[in-house]
């Protein structure tokens, strides 16, 4: 008998706001414990949250970059359950009227194939506090420095079938929201968290009992943690027992998942809307303006690099993963006489094991090594000056040192010609050869410059003195 299995995620986005969502205490990481704290997120009665608007507009963003509809009227409820983390007794939230309905992720699975995932909603909400539990203490320690952090939380419709999917779709929630600069999403820090909700049925039968599995910090561990509750639930049905629901807890290090705690209903936890915080109402026009500050969608840039550049979309999946080096990518690419296909590869390997070894973002790596000498160096190969080997060892010296690939060309000992006359007879003779690129190059196409440089480098075996060169040419392109 073959089952098939039913995925949906609940994931929870830490919003990078500066300040909590109903106060004005600071967002903080790894600070000493209850120090980020006042009133409000310690919940003293005779206090009154306030809504933080960069918290609504970075919400509003999320859903924009789903495909959802902003609600133009929402509301915050109580969730009203006592733990030692939430100091007031219940958390707030959005039951009702969440901020968003609706949305679709569009994800691309490792062999290539499209699917759209839909969306539920997206509510805001806050975070409880911390609790630690030491072996050597026989009570345990609360932090409250994280209660009231901004959370949005996006509740996927059940459109997953495989653990793969819901990979994919946890991977596709990182990129976008990490594309609108709405969380810094790291599974393993909390600023990205995971909830899978997973069934089983047999093909054409409705919904399966679910089973909801916490603790997920890792991609892999998502992975594992459905497949095992996956072939658990199967195991249990086939021998004669009935699936419960259930909240489990995933075991990283036995990739295994353990009961916690049946699950309450939405009942149990008495919601109500929050009479502290008036119902918050938004305008169409402000829908409008924050639309118009969105960049091009992951998923578009994607697809825009697949097709017109004709990139294979395995390569083009990994380059706007994170938005930063897609950038990288882009202006290289308009600095240099090189073919999209090499340039890519070049970002995909040399720029990001050099980003990795030295622990560089994207921008981080920008600053040290610009697209521009990139661009260069990557001339410098495809006009024949260098070779790719003595690349990457120049590349490398570029990372070091921030200095042009043309300067470095010139220390590496090779000898220059620094003779006016001499390198005034090589680039004429370029020119004379190459005359559709100087058309080319007077008519605006700048990034041609480079071609230029390229071939006298070859003329020269790359010992033309740079600056002079440079100089030379230009008076002579003008
Ligand atoms: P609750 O309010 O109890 O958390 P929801 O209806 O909001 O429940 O669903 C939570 C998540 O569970 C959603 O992502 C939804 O897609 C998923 N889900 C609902 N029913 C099933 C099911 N039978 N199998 C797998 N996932 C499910
Ligand atoms: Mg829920
Ligand atoms: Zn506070």
């Amino acid at each position: 008998m073959s089952y098939e299995s039913v995925i949906g995620l609940e994931v929870h986005v830490q919003l990078n706001t500066n300040t909590k969502i109903f106060c004005s205490c600071p967002l903080t990481f790894g600070e000493q414990p209850n120090t980020a704290v006042c009133p409000v997120c310690l919940g003293h009665p005779g206090t009154l949250p306030v809504l933080n608007k960069m918290a609504l507009h970075k919400a509003i963003l999320a859903g924009l970059a789903l495909h959802s509809k902003v609600n133009l009227f929402s509301q915050f409820d109580r969730k009203n359950y006592f733990y030692p983390d939430l100091p007031k007794g219940y958390q707030i939230t959005q039951n009702d009227f969440p901020i968003v309905t609706g949305g679709m992720v569009s994800i691309h699975l490792g062999d290539g194939t499209q699917k759209d995932i839909q969306v539920h909603h997206l509510h805001l909400e806050e975070d409880a506090g911390k609790l630690t539990h030491s072996e050597n203490e026989n009570f345990s320690r609360v932090d409250l420095n994280r209660a009231g952090t901004p959370l949005l939380e996006i509740v996927s419709e059940p459109d997953m079938r495989t653990s793969e999917e819901a990979y994919y779709y946890l991977r596709e929630i990182r990129t976008i929201m990490r594309s609108i600069n709405v969380s810094d999403v790291n599974l393993e820090e909390g600023s990205l968290r995971c909830d899978a909700n997973i069934s089983i049925r047999k093909a054409g039968d409705p919904l399966g009992t679910r089973v909801e599995v916490k603790n997920l910090n890792s991609f892999n561990g998502v992975r594992k943690a459905i497949d095992y509750e996956i072939e658990r639930q199967i195991e249990l049905v086939e021998s004669g027992g009935t699936v419960i629901q259930e909240t489990r807890l995933f075991d990283a290090n036995k990739n295994i998942t353990m009961g916690m705690r049946s699950k309450s209903e939405a009942a149990d936890y008495k919601y109500f809307p929050d009479p502290d915080l008036p119902p918050v109402r938004i305008t169409q026009d402000l829908v409008t303006e924050l639309e118009a500050q969105l960049p091009e969608h992951p998923f578009a840039k994607r697809m825009r690099y697949h097709t017109e550049l004709s990139l294979p979309l395995k390569e083009c999946i990994v380059l706007t993963d994170d938005q930063d080096v897609a950038l990288y990518f882009e202006d290289t690419l308009a600095n240099t006489t090189q073919e999209a296909k090499k340039v890519l590869n070049w970002v995909l390997t040399e720029v990001m094991s050099r980003m990795n070894e030295h622990k560089l973002t994207a921008t981080e790596f920008t600053k040290k090594v610009s697209p521009q000498h990139t661009g260069e160096l990557l001339s410098l190969v495809k006009d024949g000056a260098i070779s790719g080997k003595i690349a990457k060892d120049i590349f490398d010296d570029m990372v070091a040192t921030s200095k042009a690939p043309s300067i470095l060309v010139e220390e590496k000992g090779l000898k220059q010609v620094s003779n006016a006359g001499e390198l005034e007879m090589i680039i004429d003779k370029i020119l004379a050869d190459n005359p559709g690129q100087v058309e080319q190059y007077k008519s605006g196409k700048d990034k041609l410059f480079g071609f230029f440089v390229g071939q006298l480098m070859k003329a020269t075996n790359g010992q033309a003195n740079p600056e002079l060169s440079n100089t030379i040419l230009k008076e002579k392109l003008k």
